[in-house]
């Protein structure tokens, strides 16, 4: 897997109607593909499977508790998902499914009642995989919405919507999408999902900690379903238990999603293979493996994002066709060990040594070499923690203060990328960012130690969809003595954006009261980035 997930080789499901591999063709081939694609609209009739009477299969229990998502579009292509689990809490961590692989079937149509069925297909789901349904559906027009469902045992799923991706080399008139990450369950009400599905957006990015390992907390307004995970089971389970959050679901079904993870999928701040409490290395890479492997079976990532033992590459670039590239970074699995002898906060000079490494060096590269290529009128590096340059007591002169989690703990890897854009005049580079539940904007230099270097990028931090609950916390007055600072705010909530080749705008949408699903959610603040002029502007 190192393709782009916009000109990459895919692989068909069984069973798929007019799918082909699509690496191989000419571009007048694929053409044609897409147009018999379309040729294969069934006029107006519900399939047979789909008309069985419920509650046949399952003991009577609904197998699609825990919704229907899709991701990873391409211009031609989209992965959907699902997962049948009818008792989703079930001790053994296999949803209440018997040990044998089950028939499910898809189909995906361009209307919303399901009519005009442009391809159908079976989905074999497995046990060694909990049931996850994941069908890479190929051969798609580009640049459309469509609809799509399951069936299983004669019981159907909703109906969710996605779509797929502007056709390669084209300059789509907009673009507009949001991004989110930490949504710990025991901090409070996914309000920001219910406002994110209401929007006109055309994908999601969730930029990490979607689950979080820790065990109950009897004083949160809902709790974990059992102690700290660690096993393939606990971590099946975790999962499951936040896909069942009706906010959530109602996302998923709304919007493709681009997912990537931060620490706690595995382990609060871990690093590469090392545990944040010093288990030992075979130990925590046990733990690790069967954390990937879980997020992997319930995640709408391509086929591609798989597991190896305890590694799986997840970064990836999509593109939407020529108005953004979207990087979506791991900057977890190939860190060095933390910085100053393993500190949370400080300084000392290997903070800044050349040889210590946020992304590794696979990554980099292929990152580097991505962006200095780069014909994309904007360029979106979705990223786990803050970029920007941050000493939390930069209002004292001479003092350094830096959480060493955060880029701040790798710096010569971060300047390497941003000098690289400014000496390869990338093209709008904005990095989107989660991790610090908290809301910000930065201007990001070349060199971020130099404020005398020029600003080459913009970096949004979004903030918590619920971690961190109603805790009032205010980090705005450390950061403003910053020479990148533009904004701080410490509610919950959500980024969404709008893009054209000329303007990016975020919207900072916060969340009134995370402790109620039915909070209101309204616009804070909103900045624009010109196209060809790196830095933000409050508008
Ligand atoms: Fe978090
Ligand atoms: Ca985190």
């Amino acid at each position: 897997m190192g393709e782009d997930r916009g000109n990459g080789g895919q692989r068909g499901n069984r069973g798929e109607e007019g799918a082909a591999p699509v690496a191989g063709l000419t571009r007048r081939a694929f053409v044609r593909g897409a147009a018999a694609a379309a040729g294969l609209v069934v006029a107006s009739r519900l399939p047979q499977a789909f008309a069985a009477p419920a509650g046949s299969a399952f003991g009577g229990l609904d197998p699609f508790t825990l919704g229907v998502a899709s991701g990873d579009p391409t211009s031609y292509s989209v992965v959907l998902w699902s997962r049948l689990a009818p008792q989703p809490l079930a001790p053994d961590g296999l949803g209440g499914m018997p040990a044998s692989p089950v028939d499910v079937r898809w189909e995906i149509a361009l209307d919303d009642q399901m009519r005009q069925v442009v391809k159908r297909g079976t989905f074999v789901a497995r046990p060694e995989t909990a049931h996850a349904v994941k069908v890479e559906v190929l051969g798609l027009p580009a640049d459309r919405w469509y609809w799509f469902r399951f069936d299983a045992g004669g019981v159907a799923s909703r109906i969710g919507r996605t779509r797929t991706f502007p056709a390669a080399g084209t300059l789509a008139q907009r673009l507009r999408f949001a991004f989110a990450s930490c949504q710990n369950w025991q901090s409070g009400f996914y309000a920001a999902w219910r406002d994110a599905a209401q929007q006109d957006l055309d994908f999601v990015a969730h930029l990490g900690d979607y689950i979080y390992e820790s065990g109950v907390s009897r004083s949160a307004p809902r709790q974990h379903d059992g102690p700290e995970i660690f096993t393939l089971a606990q971590y099946r389970n975790r999962h499951a238990l936040y896909r069942t959050d009706p906010d959530l679901q109602d996302a998923h079904a709304a919007f493709p999603f681009l997912v990537t993870w931060d620490d706690h999928e595995v382990d609060n701040d871990y690093a590469g293979a090392s545990q944040e409490n010093g288990a030992p290395v075979p130990q925590f890479l046990q733990r690790r493996a069967a954390a990937y492997q879980a997020w992997s079976e319930h995640m709408p990532v391509t086929a591609g994002v798989r597991p190896v033992g305890p590694d799986m590459r997840i970064y990836r670039r999509f593109l939407y066709g020529r108005l953004a590239s979207v990087y979506l970074l791991d900057t977890r699995q190939y860190r060095s060990s933390r910085a100053c002898g393993g500190a949370q906060v400080g300084t000392c000079p290997d903070r800044s040594d050349p040889a210590r490494s946020m992304m590794g060096a696979a990554q980099e590269a292929w990152l580097s070499q991505g962006l200095a290529g780069s014909t994309s009128r904007w360029n979106v590096l979705g990223n786990q923690t803050v970029m920007a340059q941050l000493n939390f007591i930069a209002a004292f002169p001479g003092q350094e203060l830096y959480n060493l989690d955060q880029w701040d703990g790798f710096a010569a890897n971060r300047d390497r990328i941003l000098q690289l854009c400014a000496d390869r005049r990338v093209p709008n580079p904005v990095v989107i960012t989660g991790d610090i539940h908290s809301s910000w904007v930065w201007d990001l230099r070349a060199r971020s130690a130099d404020p005398s270097s020029p600003v080459v990028a913009t970096e949004f931090v979004g903030t918590s969809i619920s971690s961190g609950g109603d805790d009032a916390f205010d980090l705005g007055a450390a950061g403003a003595a910053n020479p990148g600072f533009r904004f701080y705010d410490g509610e919950r909530g959500y980024v969404r954006c709008e893009v054209d080749a000329g303007l990016w705008r975020s919207d900072f949408r916060v969340v009134a009261n995370v402790l109620d699903p039915a909070s209101p959610v309204s616009t804070k603040a909103s900045f624009v980035v010109e196209s060809g002029r790196p830095g933000a502007v409050r508008v």
